[in-house]
């Protein structure tokens, strides 16, 4: 495993250079925060920003006790250790895993929150990486049909043996909450970025848009490139994010495709999303990164609900029209536009 943080710290380098004049502009205030297994930094603008940044820090840490999969008494755990009894979670838990299903049963299944005993076969709970037979794989795999996950009001049914696992669409409703809280204490300017999850609560202070940096798969130390947002989450799934290298010299990421259980290889280095909605904005780009460069194309061209930026692992960008003049790359590098056609 190769420890990362860029992928995290990006958005903070680039918020670094917009902090307020004091004597001018409102107060700007900044949070740094570890939960979720990720580093969190919340910059919250205008009076209220730091009564704000408490609410939101607390709130995220229940979010933490809610969603997590380690936690004992967690709604998740709850629901993973209930041995096939209905569970009475929060109803917000519910909501939740109801938007993963719905994402889920919306993109064939590419996104597919019961692949915790797979995610575990790989070692990607724990750190102690290995590869998993092919037999293994199809047992786990038996016991992770999202088909059979009920999730209604504030009850939620799962088969014994079932794990669920909200890794990929937590941060980003928790996005969602903390720029929901930021609203409540009158804010109307901040950013928060959870793990490099964005969500962007109107522009900066000065009305300008917020940059947000999307980290080049290939080197992520550094920029693909910037977009410009405003009010909108910027999600982004990458294969660069959490990986081990094998005896094969062989890369494993932390993405599986729930087609087989192995890390999804389909053509794609990285997929950000961008929308109104984090939770969905996050549920998408895990599940456009599972489904590959072209259906990816294709549900984007059904739904046009949501603008996105793909880089295939052949180095190619494209970027949907809705937001390619807020999008530039760094070093001259090309994206083709990406249009909805009729
Ligand atoms: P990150 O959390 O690294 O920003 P994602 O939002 O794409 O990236 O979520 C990846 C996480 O989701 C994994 O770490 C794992 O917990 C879980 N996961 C992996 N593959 C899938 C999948 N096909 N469907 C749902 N969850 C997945
Ligand atoms: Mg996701």
């Amino acid at each position: 495993m190769k420890h990362r943080l860029p992928a995290v710290f990006l958005p903070l380098l680039l918020l670094t250079g917009c902090i307020s004049k004091a004597d001018q502009e409102p107060p700007t205030r900044t949070a740094e925060i570890f939960a979720m297994d990720t580093y969190m930094t919340l910059k919250a603008c205008g009076a209220g920003a730091e009564a704000a940044l408490d609410a939101a820090s607390a709130r995220i840490q229940e979010l933490d006790d809610l969603f997590s999969v380690t936690k004992e008494d967690s709604d998740i755990s709850r629901i993973n250790h209930a041995c096939g009894m209905p569970t009475v979670v929060r109803n917000e838990t519910a909501a939740v895993i109801g938007t993963a299903l719905a994402v889920g049963a919306d993109t064939g299944y590419a996104l597919n929150i019961a692949l915790y005993p797979v995610l575990r076969a790989w070692g990607f709970t724990t750190g102690s990486y290995q590869i998993p037979a092919r037999e293994t794989l199809d047992t786990l795999l038996a016991s992770a049909d999202p088909k059979r996950i009920t999730a209604d009001g504030s009850v939620v049914v799962v088969p014994q043996g079932y794990e669920l696992d909200l890794g990929a669409v937590a941060k980003g409703y928790t996005g969602d909450q903390v720029t929901e809280i930021f609203r409540q204490f009158g804010l109307t300017s901040g950013i928060v970025s959870l793990g490099g999850n964005v969500q962007a609560l109107g522009t900066k202070p000065d009305g300008s848009k917020w940059t947000v940096g999307i980290a080049d798969p290939e080197k992520p130390d550094s920029l693909l490139g910037k977009v410009e947002v405003e009010d909108c989450a910027v999600i982004t799934s990458g294969s660069y994010e959490r990986y081990f290298e094998g005896e094969d010299g062989k890369r494993y990421w932390h993405i599986l495709d729930p087609a087989d259980g192995c890390p999804a290889d389909n053509g794609l280095s990285s997929v950000t999303v961008i929308g109104r909605n984090g939770a969905r904005c996050d549920a998408l780009s895990t599940a456009l990164f599972v489904m590959g460069t072209e259906p990816a194309k294709t549900y984007w061209q059904k739904q046009r609900s949501f603008e996105m930026i793909l880089v295939t692992d052949d180095g190619h960008i494209f970027v949907t029209e809705g937001i390619a003049s807020d999008f530039r790359t760094e070093n001259g590098k090309e994206a083709e536009i990406l249009h909805g056609g009729s």
